[in-house]
């Protein structure tokens, strides 16, 4: 039984499926936003620096929908576990966005994989905190990646309002598509998703297609699956120049060329190289060896190129890299190009934006992207992308005309690709044009306004519902 049930909603204009995320939606009269929602991140905080470790474009993700949402009157409390004995029980991230920090387990010395035997302890920092608040303060739960949709299932349930999901990324898809010798997401971790999935009552994907592999892999109700895009922050991320005055002015290539010099002068690096960078964490997953090997090919047939190739790699060890987290450094010594990869540790997001700006492309080689937000954000940079036609990275990249999109991992297709920049001086700035324009379709507002669509449905219908606990309880739990 539920303690606090969900204030009584109306039933009606329930939006059902897909999500246009460039549409604003009026908030509808019949049915209203949850006031306040627990958002769930067990496994890495909102305050934590991306790039590294189990930090990455899901922390960015809650930052920022939690921020937008909150300017849309939504107010949010992320709950996450505390990582240092030092942390106080609660951070204010920003006005509306409340951080709470949950002790469960040691502070250090965890690994992600380990955060199953912690979710009970993590679970009982919830409800323990919600029983000292006044009844009803939660309206709906948020969670993000299977471990927290564990923790989600019972609270929402224990609360009686609905859970809305996010799954970010799929052990069933990251398996399909590992790295050679990388290792697979193990059994247990399918069940507690295919659990989540079934527990949900929406499901958010990025993407239709990470909406359809929900529906395939996980046997997800089509009709409780609404696909809203992730955005960029429109507001940091943008192209630099004499032109440039403020968001909505022009692009142009001269926009883009005047910011590119500006940020290599202030990252040291050579003003005519042609600057071919990779940011992000590093592992398998992510490919970074193709762009090096890329490279090692591209030397190979003109070694003069070394003059003129700069290859800065921002971001650190994660995942399954963080086992052999010098293998990069490695690969570069046997390839022999140690004298153009320059590895930098993860950086601040408006220190990213010099290195976005900086670059004469990005280039992800990804095997497996959720969505791949660095994709929108060098875009939003008038920095053009050179992608793997994965995940998110297709609805990102417009291929030929903000970056190219490049079927498979053989490093002779993408040295093939980024021959092009070298070929052709101004084809980065043409396209970084048409880039920055594409991605100023991404902002984080319609995410928002679309999250928060979804947030209403989820409460319109669990409000029509009182058997929702229930039958949530048993699709579950025949999983
Ligand atoms: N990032 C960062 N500093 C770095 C490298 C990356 O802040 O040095 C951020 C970047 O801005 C992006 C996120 O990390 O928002 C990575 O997200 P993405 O979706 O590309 O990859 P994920 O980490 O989710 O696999």
């Amino acid at each position: 039984m539920s303690q606090h049930p969900a204030r009584p909603v109306r039933r009606g204009q329930q939006q059902r499926g897909r999500l246009n995320p460039f549409q604003t939606l009026a908030p509808s009269r019949r049915t209203r936003r949850p006031r306040r929602v627990a958002m769930l991140s067990v496994h890495t905080s909102p305050l934590h620096q991306p790039g590294t470790g189990d930090a990455g474009g899901m922390n960015v993700y809650i930052v920022e929908l939690s921020k937008r949402l909150a300017a849309l009157g939504v107010e949010v409390e992320v709950f996450t576990r505390a990582t240092s004995s030092d942390l106080p029980p609660t951070v204010e991230l920003a006005p509306g966005v409340l951080v709470r920090h949950v002790t469960a387990g040691p502070y250090e010395g965890l690994v992600k994989e380990e955060l199953p035997a912690q979710l009970c302890a993590f679970t009982h920092g919830v409800l323990r905190t919600e029983a000292g608040l006044r009844p009803g303060h939660y309206d709906l739960v948020h969670s993000h990646y299977w471990l927290s949709g564990q923790v989600g299932w019972l609270a929402a349930d224990r609360w009686g309002v609905p859970l809305v999901h996010t799954m970010h990324t799929m052990a069933k898809v990251k398996n399909a598509a590992l790295a050679e010798g990388d290792t697979p997401e193990p059994a247990a971790r399918v069940i507690g998703e295919t659990q989540v999935v079934a527990a949900a009552d929406r499901l958010i994907a990025n993407t239709d297609d990470e909406a359809a592999e929900l529906a395939l892999h996980y046997d997800a109700d089509p009709h409780r699956l609404a696909v809203v895009h992730p955005g960029v922050n429109l507001e940091v991320f943008r192209p630099a120049g004499p032109r440039d005055q403020g968001r909505g002015s022009p692009v142009d290539e001269a926009a883009v060329r005047a910011g590119r010099t500006a940020a290599r002068a202030r990252l040291g690096l050579p003003a005519e190289a042609t600057v071919l960078l990779f940011a992000g964490r590093i592992q398998p997953l992510k490919a970074p060896d193709v762009l090096l090997r890329a490279v090692a090919v591209l030397l190979e047939r003109d070694p003069s190129l070394r003059e003129r190739l700069v290859v800065p790699v921002v971001g650190g060890p994660s995942g399954s890299g963080l086992a052999r987290p010098e293998s990069l450094h490695k690969l570069a010594a046997q390839l022999g190009i140690c004298d153009i990869v320059r590895f930098h540790p993860p950086v601040g997001q408006p220190a990213l934006v010099d290195w976005y700006r900086a670059a004469t492309a990005l280039v992800m080689p990804s095997h497996s992207e959720s969505f791949g937000l660095v994709a929108l954000e060098a875009q939003a940079c008038g920095t053009p992308v050179v992608a793997a036609a994965v995940g998110g990275l297709p609805v990102a990249v417009q291929d030929g005309r903000t970056g190219f999109l490049v079927d498979g991992h053989d490093p002779h297709d993408w040295a093939r690709v980024l021959q092009r920049f070298l070929d052709h001086a101004d084809l980065g700035e043409r396209l970084g044009a048409a880039a920055a324009r594409r991605a100023a379709r991404f902002g984080w507002g319609a995410s928002a306004e679309a999250t928060a669509e979804v947030y209403t449905e989820a409460m319109a219908r669990a409000g029509g519902d009182p058997g929702r606990g229930a039958s949530r309880l048993r699709r579950a739990s025949a999983r």
